[in-house]
């Protein structure tokens, strides 16, 4: 089992993000612990615990999670590993921002269980940062990292963002590097994509911003690949890179269809062939939760036919591919053939080139 907690607290919204957030200056830690507690009670005797009993991952996102009380998070996974196994080595990951990361946050998340964080670099270039909106310095980035080892965690994640307008002069190598200088075990790199209802989406419709070309984002997604393929990590996902033995176990979960429950607005969660998902604004879950009803705001069911469809695509995003059998030989031999994918070991794996073209396919359907 896998177990999601979407924090949607955030100090201001990025000039790019459609997600699910409330902006608050002061974060109701408590209010929001209780509702998830709530909601996490629901979840105890459903059936999706038919198949699984102990909880291999748990991962705060949002939002911006390190903004909660780390008091809230400590009472939250103390609830969680109260009603359920939590297995020993359980991956537990915090999202957090450069400018929350001080030294008595970090320890206080370690001692709550903590053992993995992603931090939201996006860029160490201040022009950029600006541009986007975020709230923290370049410099802050490397400082987090310093912190965050010293007190103990674990595992370390850097996401980046890359296909910037080509406008802003952005140095994809350079951010590469300085990435590379911090040695995260972990890489999440995201290609821009404009969002509807988004700063970015009013900036581009005036004419004002001119979304990066596909050649720009090609050579900028290659130049990824090579550089950090080179470094020692291993590009085992579409958007994902680890040093060997540090794949994010929680979004590998994702990717097998293991059951996972989403806790909090606009969570989804997914056991089989059914699929969920909450109210998506922070103050109708709240109320929904204080009122004792249920969070759900809409469900369905997918046929064998769709099943198969995600098993293929989310197979397909990873390294290791799908099993030969999962396609038509004809489709296999006229992929292999136009050098879009490779077999080994009874398995059909997409070429890195490929891989861009699915990430390119899919940011374009968003
Ligand atoms: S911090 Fe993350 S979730 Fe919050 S507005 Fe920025 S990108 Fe969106």
């Amino acid at each position: 089992m896998h177990v999601y907690i979407h924090v949607p607290f955030c100090a201001r919204r990025c000039s790019y993000c459609d997600f699910a957030i409330a902006v608050r200056r002061d974060v109701p830690s408590a209010a929001f612990t209780d509702a998830v507690l709530r909601e996490w009670a629901g979840w105890q005797g459903h059936e999706i615990w038919s198949g699984s009993s102990a909880v291999e991952t748990v991962y705060f996102g949002g939002g911006t999670p390190s903004r909660l009380d780390p008091g809230a998070i400590a009472q939250i996974l103390e609830r969680l590993s109260t009603d359920r196994p939590l297995d020993p080595d359980a991956e537990v990951t915090l999202e957090t921002n450069p400018d929350d990361v001080t030294g008595p946050a970090a320890r206080l998340w370690r001692s709550a269980g903590i053992n993995r964080v992603s931090l939201g670099a996006q860029s160490f270039d201040p022009g950029v940062l600006a541009w986007m909106h975020r709230t923290h310095s370049s410099e802050q980035i490397g400082a987090a990292v310093a912190i965050l080892r010293d007190a103990g965690i674990a595992e370390l994640s850097l996401d980046l963002i890359f296909g910037l307008p080509g406008a802003l002069g952005r140095d994809w190598a350079a951010d590469l590097e300085r990435a590379l200088s911090l040695r995260p075990d972990h890489l999440s790199l995201y290609g821009l994509t404009v969002e509807d209802h988004t700063p970015l989406a009013r900036w581009t419709a005036r004419g004002e911003v001119t979304p990066v070309d596909e050649d720009r984002y090609a050579v900028e997604f290659l130049l990824a690949d090579r550089g950090l393929g080179d470094a020692g990590y291993e590009h085992y996902e579409v958007s994902n890179y680890s040093l060997p033995g540090h794949r994010a176990r929680h979004n590998s979960g994702y990717w097998r269809r293991a059951p996972f429950i989403g806790i909090g607005p606009s969570a989804h969660s997914g056991w089989g062939s059914n699929r969920q998902w909450n109210l998506r604004e922070w103050a109708a879950y709240q109320r929904a939760m204080a009122a004792g009803e249920i969070a759900v705001a809409g469900a369905e069911s997918l046929d064998p036919a769709a099943v198969e469809l995600e098993e293929l695509y989310l197979g397909l995003r990873t390294r290791e591919g799908v099993p030969v059998g999962r396609l038509p030989p004809e489709t296999t031999r006229a992929w292999i053939g136009a050098g879009l994918a490779v077999t080994a070991g009874g398995r059909v794996c997409l070429t890195t080139e490929w891989w861009l073209r699915l990430d390119a396919l899919t940011a374009a359907s968003r």
